[in-house]
């Protein structure tokens, strides 16, 4: 079975240096920050930077596909408050520039965050709360058509990555991933990135071959397993449907080994990139090494 496993390795010195971590480490994929994902601005990658790191990424012989560039942390695709949108609109077309520049074919984002506060005493809590999602993915959905109608000729894939519901951030139910794919006019530009973590502390049980069955069918249905275009692995501190985001290294959290057995078994997650995201850099190859030693 084809599958591609690495971490998401520093790029400080320069991207350039993230294909030689990713190298160090035995991967065969890896994900990066294409500028500094605390800030909003960063000054154009210089033209030595991106011979280097295209020289740097054939020497680690890992395909420009099994990269899984993440966007900033700043950018919020669904803001309530429109020149804040655009400022987001804008900083994302710019990292899709920048994956362009480096012969990449993918962008890793999180769908947005609402910003709406409804008392948890109000009776009409959840119908509140409901509205303000479905009206943020809408925003979201019309940023995909707008980045995705700026960027044409890039060919850049938007993957977005399902969270695990923290504070008023979206992408913890199938249901807004593909709210936003079937608002998405053209649909050849993207993507899903399953985070296990979030997955299990967003409530999709995966620690049964029962659980792990259930819940990847139902992702299958809701949004369509042929948009998978990117996986993270990690295991998860806080338990299921906790709606908590906190990594933890495999096996050393509350999802366990088996789930993580049954992804590297799994023809879905062929020939896309899966990355770790855990804790503890200092084991990432031990980990790699053990994921590879599950494929039957
Ligand atoms: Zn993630
Ligand atoms: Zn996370």
């Amino acid at each position: 079975m084809a599958k591609f496993v690495g971490a998401h390795v520093s790029a400080s010195g320069g991207v350039d240096n993230a294909p030689l971590n990713a190298m160090e480490i035995g991967a065969k994929a890896f994900a990066l920050f294409v500028k500094n994902q605390r800030q909003w601005t960063a000054k154009p990658l210089e033209s030595k930077t991106i011979d280097a790191f295209k020289k740097n990424l054939e020497k680690s012989g890992i395909l420009p596909k099994y990269v899984l560039p993440h966007d900033s942390y700043l950018i919020n695709l669904g803001h309530p408050e429109a020149d804040k949108l655009a400022k987001s609109r804008e900083a994302f077309i710019d990292e899709i520039e920048r994956c362009r520049i480096l012969g990449l074919d993918r962008l890793n984002f999180h769908p947005g965050s609402h910003l709406v506060k409804v008392s948890k005493k109000d009776p009409e809590y959840d119908k509140k709360i409901a509205e303000a999602e479905y009206a943020c993915l809408d925003i979201v959905a019309e940023s995909m058509n707008i980045i995705i109608e700026a960027s044409r000729d890039s060919g850049v894939k938007l993957v977005i990555e399902n969270t695990a519901g923290q504070g008023s951030n979206l992408g913890y139910k199938f249901e807004h991933l593909a709210h936003i794919i079937n608002k998405t006019e053209d649909k050849s530009r993207m993507g899903v990135c399953l985070d296990t973590c979030h997955t299990f502390t967003s409530g999709y049980d995966l620690r049964t071959r029962e659980a792990y069955d259930k819940t990847m069918s139902e992702f299958d249905a809701l949004v369509g397993a042929k948009y998978l275009a990117g996986m993270h692995l990690n295991d998860s501190k806080p338990e299921l449907g906790s709606r908590v985001d906190r990594h933890h290294s495999l096996g050393k959290g509350q999802i366990g080994w088996d789930a993580f057995g049954f992804i590297m078994n799994d023809p879905r997650m062929d020939d896309i990139p899966m990355v770790l995201e855990t804790i503890d850099s200092s084991i990432w190859a031990e980990e790699i090494a053990a994921l590879y030693a599950m494929i039957e």
